[in-house]
């Protein structure tokens, strides 16, 4: 089963048909496929990156401006519920076939591009 599919069209055009490949990917194998994250305003970036901070959220968040999500440049997506397994390396290793960015275990439903942060932003 997809969930949230319909978010990908909040990518930038360039990167949403590798996206709509990949999650096309995990639904051929019969994985549940859950987008969880596309585009995020600064006030939603703002927030994530607060509860980062604080060591309220596991995952990592950007500074506001500084997350590919507010570029639609980057979706996060969950496979088979569990975002640490072996599911989930395996489609971000076939993003990476594909020239896409993915980190690895630090952040592993993030799922990006190439690309340089705004000024100000640092290494993300
Ligand atoms: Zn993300």
């Amino acid at each position: 089963m997809i969930t949230g599919r319909g978010r990908l069209k909040e990518l930038h055009p360039q990167v949403r048909p590798a996206a709509e490949w990949l999650v096309m990917l995990a639904a051929a194998q019969g994985w549940d496929v859950r987008v969880t994250s596309v585009y995020r305003s600064m006030r939603e970036q703002d927030m994530l990156y607060q509860d980062w901070i604080r060591g309220r959220r596991t995952l990592p968040a950007a500074k506001a401006g500084c997350s590919q999500h507010q570029y639609g440049l980057a979706f996060d997506m969950v496979i088979a519920e569990d975002m640490h397994g072996p599911l989930q390396r395996a489609i971000g290793g076939a993003w990476r076939q594909v020239g896409g960015w993915w980190i690895g275990q630090t952040d592993p439903v993030h799922y990006g591009v190439f690309w340089t942060a705004p000024s100000g932003c640092g290494k993300t």
